[in-house]
């Protein structure tokens, strides 16, 4: 069964790229396109990473962080901030807020799978949460 990755991005050029790139190395991708789906799918659907963009419309990255990490089954999941080059105070705000770690934008094709694989790896043998029915 192919591993799930959920993007939560609102620039549509943002979106294609990370989505062709993870699709391409066999990835199953989910799409939402702002914060509140973004939880919203992350809930239902239990992604094994997640890509969170912190600029975001009608809930910011980091209110998406901190809600998922109240989540039992969402607790353990990797949460990765895609934050702007250009804002170095976004990687601790989003450090901050819950993410496991961040890769800055505009991404790098030729490392991205990478980056995405190594935050993978610490969680294979992890414990299973299961479903939070509050969620
Ligand atoms: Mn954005």
């Amino acid at each position: 069964m192919k591993t799930t990755i959920l993007i939560i991005e609102d620039n549509e050029q943002n979106m294609y790229l990370e989505s062709f790139i993870l699709e391409k190395f066999g990835y199953r991708v989910l799409q939402a396109f702002n914060g509140s789906d973004g939880l919203k799918t992350a809930c239902d659907e239990n992604p094994e990473l997640i890509l969170l963009d912190i600029q975001l419309p009608v809930m910011d990255g980091y209110s998406v962080a901190r809600e998922m990490r109240k989540q039992a089954h969402l607790k353990a999941t990797p949460i990765i901030a895609v934050t702007s080059y250009a804002m170095p105070g976004d990687r601790e705000q989003a450090l901050a807020a819950g993410c496991s770690g961040y890769i800055e934008k505009p991404i790098n094709p030729d490392t991205f799978i990478h980056q995405i694989e190594e935050f993978l790896i610490g969680t294979k043998d992890g414990e299973s949460y299961g479903k939070d029915p509050d969620c």
